[in-house]
């Protein structure tokens, strides 16, 4: 399916994001999907727990899709207490979300995106294990394939590019709903177009979207712009404490927040995701890192580098993932403890 998008000569504009002589997922693959997709009656679909723009962004792409091929779909997260954190409520799709509790406990077909492990999936990893067949949509580098079929391109600047590139190969087209929910995964990934995964391919691709007349603006102020005023107070209280240390990759610059912190002001975990981007804005620091204690007293640990650093492999040999400037884990230690470790495995790699 060709999305109406052409040039100024009137060729159709190139729409093979995914799928160029570097993308690493071999056509059996995707035709293994489309198989797959094409014999089942309910299509199961989920992403990572509290959902950034990537994950939910893709996983309702493809929602849309699926239900226009006449597929039953169930679409959903498995965080304890489920909610789609408000920076991401102007998502359309959402009446296909169902909360794990309603979840199918063996799926006939899974598809998951935007995460790198079982563990990732939060409530849903148990029914994961148990889906007959389970598609991996993903991006991470440190994603080893954990189902029964991987569509990984660790090259691919979001999760959301696999997305486009399923909606297409489904025989679906671009319409506003859906490039906006592509929209969202590609602009969070990619830093607003500033990161160094923002190729030729992600302009390419959101050339595409943005055709289907959304308002970009709006977006940008949906995920960028707004925050509830506890939040500034919390801000404050993080940059109050924050420290700046001489690492073995050069500065290190970390923080935390409570939820006793967060509690005193009515702040949900989720409204915490663009802290670290505030951290990591220290010119003497390589390494930024921000401790985030979720509602049940575990510390999800958000790491960015400069670019010397690979944190990534900090972060997997803590027992998380994600990529080389950007990645996170978790830990049930204290603050001073987890600080402790990560010093230690950053010595390693450094
Ligand atoms: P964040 O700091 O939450 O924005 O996450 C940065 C990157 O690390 C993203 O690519 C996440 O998917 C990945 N990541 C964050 N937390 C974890 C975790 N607990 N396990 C594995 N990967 C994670
Ligand atoms: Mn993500
Ligand atoms: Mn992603």
């Amino acid at each position: 399916m060709t999305p109406d998008v052409r040039d100024r000569a009137g060729r159709p504009a190139r729409v093979e994001a995914g799928q160029g002589d570097d993308c690493p997922i071999p056509a059996t693959s995707w035709d293994r999907a489309l198989h797959l997709i094409g014999q089942a009656d309910e299509v199961a679909l989920a992403c990572h727990v509290t959902p950034d723009g990537d994950a939910l962004g893709s996983m309702l792409a493809v929602a849309f899709v699926l239900r226009s091929m006449g597929k039953r779909v169930v679409a959903s997260f498995g965080d304890r207490q489920f909610a789609v954190p408000r920076l991401l409520r102007f998502l359309p799709g959402q009446d296909m979300l169902v909360p794990p509790e309603a979840y199918p406990a063996a799926p006939e077909l899974m598809i998951v995106f935007d995460s790198s492990t079982f563990e990732r999936l939060g409530l849903l990893g148990t029914n994961a294990a148990m889906a007959r067949e389970l598609v991996v949509v993903d991006h991470h580098p440190s994603n080893a394939g954990f189902g029964t079929l991987s569509l990984i391109d660790a090259q691919a600047a979001a999760t959301a590019m696999l997305a486009e590139q399923l909606v297409y190969r489904l025989g679906g087209r671009l319409d506003r709903d859906i490039a906006t929910c592509l929209y969202a995964g590609l602009v969070t990934d990619t830093g607003s177009f500033r990161y160094s995964s923002t190729t030729p391919a992600v302009h390419q691709m959101a050339a595409r979207l943005v055709a289907t007349g959304l308002r970009t603006d709006e977006i940008a102020r949906e995920l960028w712009d707004r925050s509830p005023f506890g939040y500034l107070k919390v801000l404050a209280g993080a940059l109050e404490r924050v420290t700046l240390e001489h690492g073995p990759a050069g500065g290190l610059v970390w923080t935390y927040v409570t939820r006793v912190d967060r509690a005193a002001h009515g702040l949900p975990y989720s409204e915490l995701e663009g802290l670290i981007d505030i951290v990591r804005r220290a010119d003497e620091a390589e390494v930024a890192v921000v401790l985030k204690e979720d509602d049940q007293g575990d510390w999800q640990v958000s790491t960015r580098s400069k670019g010397t650093v690979d944190v990534a492999a900090v972060c997997v040999a803590l027992g998380g993932g994600g990529h080389h400037k950007a990645a996170g884990y978790t830990s049930h230690d204290t603050v001073e403890e987890t600080m402790a470790k990560f010093r230690h495995e950053l010595r390693k790699v450094s």
